[in-house]
């Protein structure tokens, strides 16, 4: 059994660089998970196994620093950059911006000596080369209690401002560096025209906008795209067989819109994905330690949906847009 998936990733690794996100045989191309998480609880081996067994080249990761219970213990980037060093070349950590001290729209508008001194430590830990990005900031979030961790409830209702002065500060950074921004905003009208206004202000900075663009529209993601040449979205979490952002998980606004249902890919969102072949990314987010055992069923549905849309949309989505938005050639 063992030497049967080593010989699967042996065949898919060798297949890599002539025929990135060509379909073998059996189905399998290589995709980066783009969107994923580390905690203080995350077993590196494990990880890497389920990478390995289900045609996972890469993983871009983010420290969660909430606490999530006993059996989910917060990470922070020293994590992350441990596992990147485990592992060459499969692991590309960003700055983690899922910290407990961001919350409230006071921290945004006017950073204070807290969020000062965590912007000039995010300035260090870019200038060490050793980080590919920024985030994820949690920006509009809808809250959520882990069912193992009933009494933990840390991953809570954030309403944070996307147009502030934290956010500007980081977009200065982030283009000083020449690093992507990843953020989670839920689709409120108001909010994408606030981050309208930022993407505009700042054409240098490149931002991923997790989550399908915040679970939007058709409609509002291909004006956003049209407008803005320095957005880009990832799918993190939105093909989901079980409780996930792809199944409206936790709750839905009239602004919602999910990509598929049972695996199938919706029409409108089909044909965003061919007008913007260089703009999307997939994603697992598997945030929890906990949930870890549905990554495998996650990329299994990632590549149902990326079945779904042509030879080169599918090899860009997969893998191709992923090394160039975060730059994981340099
Ligand atoms: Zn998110």
């Amino acid at each position: 059994m063992k030497l049967k998936m080593v010989a699967v990733y042996l065949l898919v690794v060798g297949l890599s660089t002539a025929y990135a996100a060509e379909p073998t045989g059996s189905g399998i191309f290589l995709v980066i998970d783009a969107h994923a998480h580390i905690g203080g609880s995350f077993n590196f081996a494990q990880i890497l196994k389920d990478m390995d067994k289900n045609g996972v080249s890469k993983q871009i990761v983010m420290a969660r620093a909430y606490h999530g219970g006993d059996s989910d213990l917060p990470g922070n980037d020293q994590l992350a950059l441990k596992l990147a060093e485990t592992y060459p070349g499969r692991f590309y950590p960003l700055v983690g911006m899922q910290l407990p001290m961001l919350t409230g729209a006071h921290k945004w508008n006017t950073p204070d000596a807290d969020v000062e001194s965590l912007i000039r430590l995010t300035e260090r830990k870019l200038a060490s080369g050793k980080f590919f990005g920024i985030g994820e900031f949690i920006v509009r979030h809808w809250a959520y209690i882990p069912t193992w961790a009933h009494s933990a409830g840390d991953h809570a209702e954030q309403d944070n401002p996307i147009y502030s002065e934290l956010m500007r500060r980081f977009s200065v950074l982030a283009a000083k560096y020449d690093v992507p921004i990843l953020l989670h905003m839920e689709g409120y009208p108001a909010l994408v025209e606030d981050f309208s206004r930022l993407l505009s202000e700042n054409p240098g900075t490149r931002y991923v906008w997790a989550h399908n663009c915040g679970r939007s529209k058709a409609a509002v993601i291909r004006t956003m795209l049209s407008r803005h040449q320095n957005l880009f979205c990832d799918l993190g979490g939105m093909t989901s067989e079980w409780r996930g952002y792809g199944t409206g998980w936790p709750r839905k606004e009239e602004f919602t819109a999910l990509i598929e249902q049972s695996g199938v890919l919706f029409p409108e969102m089909r044909s965003l994905y061919e007008e913007f072949p260089d703009r999307f990314m997939v994603g697992m987010d598997v945030a929890h330690a906990p949930a870890w055992k549905i990554y495998e069923g996650r990329v299994r549905r990632t590549r149902e949906v990326l079945k779904q849309v042509s030879p080169e949309t599918r090899a860009k989505m997969a893998e191709q847009n992923a090394i160039r938005i975060f730059k994981l050639s340099r």
